[in-house]
């Protein structure tokens, strides 16, 4: 069977995440997390003093770069890859809402996206791969066979991911959470390298009055129209 390369890209919260895995387990594909891997970087910055609230040394960012070795695992047990920071697991630590507020000024600095850009396009040679962030379609891989651009309201979204951090026991208040969501909708969009974009070739899919699984079914279709040459 013909194997495609799948990009989602879209807004923050926008349950990209949750689309390209479903896709991925149902086709057999590889996942892969792009926001992880930023969200990775932020968290060594945070760790080894490059960013805070009141300063961003860029160049020690960038100086610090060769240090900083991501990898993707995954075992039996768990239901995705999640992904290592220097041999350490930081899957959960990189979801907090304190990771969120530094990891889109980290994602401005062309060097760290070079870096990444890098990896990905490693992991998806072989095709059969279903990679979302906001870069997939229009840098990462802009030949990709099936392109999806996802968006829902930012209340909607605000929600969404103020429900996830609560069932995670992480104590956060509605308001942060949807104003982080439009801080990095506007630095993501707003960036000099590789702002997110709707690919020209991109599916749009708005998914504010939208469940689950007629979500997965449409992007299934999409795909399953490719795979079989129909488009
Ligand atoms: O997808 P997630 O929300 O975890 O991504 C976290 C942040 O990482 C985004 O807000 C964006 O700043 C950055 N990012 C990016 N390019 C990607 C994936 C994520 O700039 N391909």
């Amino acid at each position: 069977m013909k194997k495609i390369t799948i990009a989602i890209d879209g807004y923050s919260s926008t349950g990209k995440s949750t689309v390209a895995k479903q896709i991925a387990d149902y086709l057999g594909y590889v996942y892969v997390d792009t926001g992880a891997m930023y969200r990775a970087v932020a968290l060594y910055a945070m760790q080894h003093n490059i960013i805070s609230k009141t300063h961003f040394d860029k160049e020690k960012l960038i100086e610090s770069l060769k240090s900083i070795d991501l990898k993707f695992k995954k075992e039996a047990a768990w239901n995705k890859a999640h992904i290592f920071l220097n041999g350490k697991n930081v899957e959960n630590e990189i979801r907090n809402l304190e990771v969120s507020e530094f990891v889109s000024p980290i994602a401005t600095i062309h060097e760290v996206r070079v870096k990444l850009v890098a990896q990905q396009q490693e992991m998806g040679l072989e095709k059969a791969v279903a990679m979302d962030g906001r870069d997939i379609g229009t840098v990462v891989f802009p030949k990709a066979e099936l392109k999806i651009f996802m968006n829902a309201s930012a209340e909607k979204r605000a929600e969404r991911r103020y429900k996830e951090l609560l069932e995670r026991g992480d104590k956060v208040a509605y308001d942060d959470v949807l104003k982080n969501i439009q801080e990095r909708d506007y630095m993501d969009t707003n960036r000099e390298d590789s702002p997110l974009r709707k690919a020209v070739d991109a599916i749009e899919i708005d998914n504010s009055n939208m469940n689950l699984e007629d979500q997965f079914h449409m992007v299934l279709q999409l795909a399953k129209d490719r795979i079989a040459g129909r488009v």
